[in-house]
């Protein structure tokens, strides 16, 4: 009788154990959920909705492995607003934080398979593209150059048009990526020079 009861008693704890353990896991998940959510949230740009400099480089990363091991193209642009201080000037910086937002749209709309756009920092934006030539990369690069001078934008009743310059280059074997960024950074530098509004390969 009395090993009955201490059974019945052990049987009891244990229940009492599992359920226990059922409810930790039930909160580790909860925990787990939530520090996704995070993580998740602190790669995005909260002005745009893009993906920010944090992002671009855990993706960088993973875009370059792919191509050290798989070799083809990849590219790497710099897109700039320009002249965007004078945005800011007329018309306040609330405006010009709407411009950023819709600019970013409109490049994002226009991403294809794989392109990567993340915003850069200021009215800097930069776009990946695995697998394109110099030669489609740069039309691509012109498409997004092209949709943003068509976009409507009107301020104090007035049409104002936004443009960017862009630097596109290509990495070159056994290139490390922020040395391509510098050349694509000079290409930017180029077309800012050569009249803005316009699309240089570095
Ligand atoms: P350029 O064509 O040579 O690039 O001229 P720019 O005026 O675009 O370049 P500059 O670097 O002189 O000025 C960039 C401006 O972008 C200055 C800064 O106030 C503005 N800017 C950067 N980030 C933001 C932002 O988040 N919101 C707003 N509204 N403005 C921003
Ligand atoms: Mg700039
Ligand atoms: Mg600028």
């Amino acid at each position: 009788q009395q090993r009955d009861q201490r059974e019945q008693e052990m049987a009891e704890r244990l229940r009492g154990l599992a359920e226990r353990v059922t409810h930790m896991e039930q909160e580790a998940q909860g925990y787990r959920e939530h520090l996704e959510e995070q993580r998740q949230k602190a790669l995005i740009d909260p002005l745009t909705g893009l993906p920010n400099r944090a992002a671009w480089s855990e993706h960088l990363e993973r875009e370059m492995q792919a191509w050290q091991a798989q070799g083809g193209h990849l590219l790497v642009a710099m897109l700039d607003l320009d002249h965007f201080k004078r945005i800011n000037d007329n018309y306040g910086h609330l405006a010009g934080d709407k411009v950023l937002k819709i600019v970013a749209n409109e490049l994002r709309k226009r991403l294809r398979g794989r392109d990567f756009i993340a915003r850069f920092g200021g009215e800097e934006f930069v776009l990946l593209m695995p697998q394109s030539n110099l030669l489609s990369g740069c039309q691509q690069a012109e498409i997004l150059r092209a949709a943003v001078e068509a976009c409507p934008f009107h301020f104090k009743g007035e049409r104002v048009t936004i443009t960017l310059s862009i630097g596109v280059t290509a990495l070159r074997d056994g290139e490390r990526s922020d040395i391509a960024l510098k050349r694509a950074d000079e290409a930017l530098y180029r077309a800012k020079h050569q009249g803005r509004n316009r699309v240089e390969q570095g």
